[in-house]
């Protein structure tokens, strides 16, 4: 039969998560949000670079904690009870490195997941959408043209999370344009690589601890060594689908995470205190509205 309990080293790990978020990252996590997405503080990936989990994932001998996907998603499920924002900026390292686990030869392992890993506060970007291709990924024009020994990629990237503050990108772009998916590469650029800069921000509603940002690539040059997962048709459409699935997961994750916290926040609002007169005025939409949030809640409740 499936079992569907958690481990005692899982319940373990959530418990010790859950305090060091609820004990330190929750209470700096409006402060944070209200700083607004224009410049980055670090402060909050520190404290979970401190324990090792900014990238939990990656594996031990590369000096990560090796956790699988589910016990990440129960990461990252925590961290979003505590900062919705740090959780974009973990769940986007995931989406970086997963391609780099799945596909990546030793010598990209070996270069950029120590980078992820230990206490050292490293991030990463995933590098897919353009000003004119989101859902639909074979519109994607940023161009690797081949070159002397690897590739000159050319192109504009919008809505990339971590942008201004990732060590390397992995960044999605076609060899051959009008060609769609079977066109579509994808390389890992390290962040000071010369012609790769960092454009305007987009300033948020929301997950405003992150930072989200154009990469602008003017005639970057990239060796095959470069080149993630080979150089055979399709693979770069392949590695995409795939690291998005994984992703989606982890997106998931968080994302009850932020439902939980918004739910316990709105269970523990305090009712206004009303005098007698509006007592009575308002009796009816006081009980109006306490009907109206009955419903709400115990929906997510149940
Ligand atoms: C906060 C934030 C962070 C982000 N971080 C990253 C990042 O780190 N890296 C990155 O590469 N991108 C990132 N993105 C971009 C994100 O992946 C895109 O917004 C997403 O892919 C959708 O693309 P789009 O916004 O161009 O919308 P569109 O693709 O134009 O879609 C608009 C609407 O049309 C619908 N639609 C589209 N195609 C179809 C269809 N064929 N049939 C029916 N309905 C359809 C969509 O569901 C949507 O509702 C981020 C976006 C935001 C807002």
């Amino acid at each position: 039969m499936i079992g569907f309990e958690l481990s005692k080293e899982q319940n373990k790990l959530v418990k010790e998560i859950r305090g060091l978020v609820q004990g330190e990252i929750a209470p700096r996590s409006l402060e944070m949000d209200r700083r607004g997405d224009e410049s980055f503080d670090w402060s909050l990936v520190n404290i979970l670079a401190r324990h090792n989990l900014t990238c939990p994932i990656i594996p031990q001998k590369f000096g990560g904690l090796g956790l699988n996907y589910l016990t990440t998603a129960l990461v990252l499920e925590e961290i979003a009870k505590g900062c919705a924002g740090l959780s974009a900026v973990i769940n986007t390292n995931m989406h970086a490195v997963s391609p780099i686990l799945a596909v990546s030869s030793s010598n990209q392992q070996e270069t950029f997941l120590p980078i992820m890993a230990g206490t050292k506060p490293g991030l990463a970007s995933f590098a897919l959408t353009e000003p004119n291709a989101g859902s639909d990924v074979s519109s994607i024009s940023t161009l690797a043209e081949i070159d002397n020994n690897g590739y000159l990629i050319h192109g504009v990237k919008d809505y990339v999370l971590n942008a201004s503050v990732a060590s390397f990108f992995v960044i999605f772009t076609t060899i051959s344009p009008f060609q769609g998916r079977a066109s579509l590469r994808a390389f890992i650029v390290p962040s000071s690589t010369p012609g790769l800069s960092i454009g305007r921000t987009r300033r948020k509603a929301g997950i405003r601890y992150s930072n989200t940002s154009e990469v602008i690539l003017n005639h970057v040059r990239i060796t095959n060594d470069g080149v993630l997962g080979g150089d055979s048709s399709g693979s770069g459409y392949l590695i995409l689908t795939q690291a998005l699935d994984r992703g989606r997961a982890l997106v998931g994750a968080a994302s009850v995470g932020i439902a939980q916290a918004a739910y316990e926040l709105t269970l523990n609002m305090r009712v206004p205190e009303y005098n007698l007169e509006n007592l009575l005025l308002n009796t009816k939409q006081l009980l109006l509205n306490w009907q109206i949030w009955q419903q709400k809640l115990s929906r997510p409740a149940s």
